[in-house]
């Protein structure tokens, strides 16, 4: 797979605060969902080279209102975009 087309997004430390929960109130609908955890992802260094990274760098939910899928976290950490 090419690693052109591949969605980025960047996210400063800043962004990042309190510890999430294993339930968020959803903006979109009003109810609360369960946040979950990515699995092992492909980290694509550098000089070319690939690994696996570590499980749980990213945290999402789902919405059960309109069916998408929204990050709302980093390692643990609610993101919070300016
Ligand atoms: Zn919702």
């Amino acid at each position: 797979m090419s690693k052109q087309g591949i969605p980025f997004v960047a996210i400063g430390s800043d962004e990042l605060s309190e510890k999430l929960g294993t339930v968020v109130t959803c903006p979109h609908c009003g109810n609360e969902h369960a946040v979950e955890s990515s699995g092992p992802s492909k980290v694509f260094h550098h000089d070319g080279t690939e690994s696996v990274g570590p499980a749980g760098l990213l945290q999402f939910y789902k919405c059960t209102g309109n069916g998408h899928v929204y990050l709302v976290g980093i390692e643990g950490k609610r993101w919070r975009p300016s």
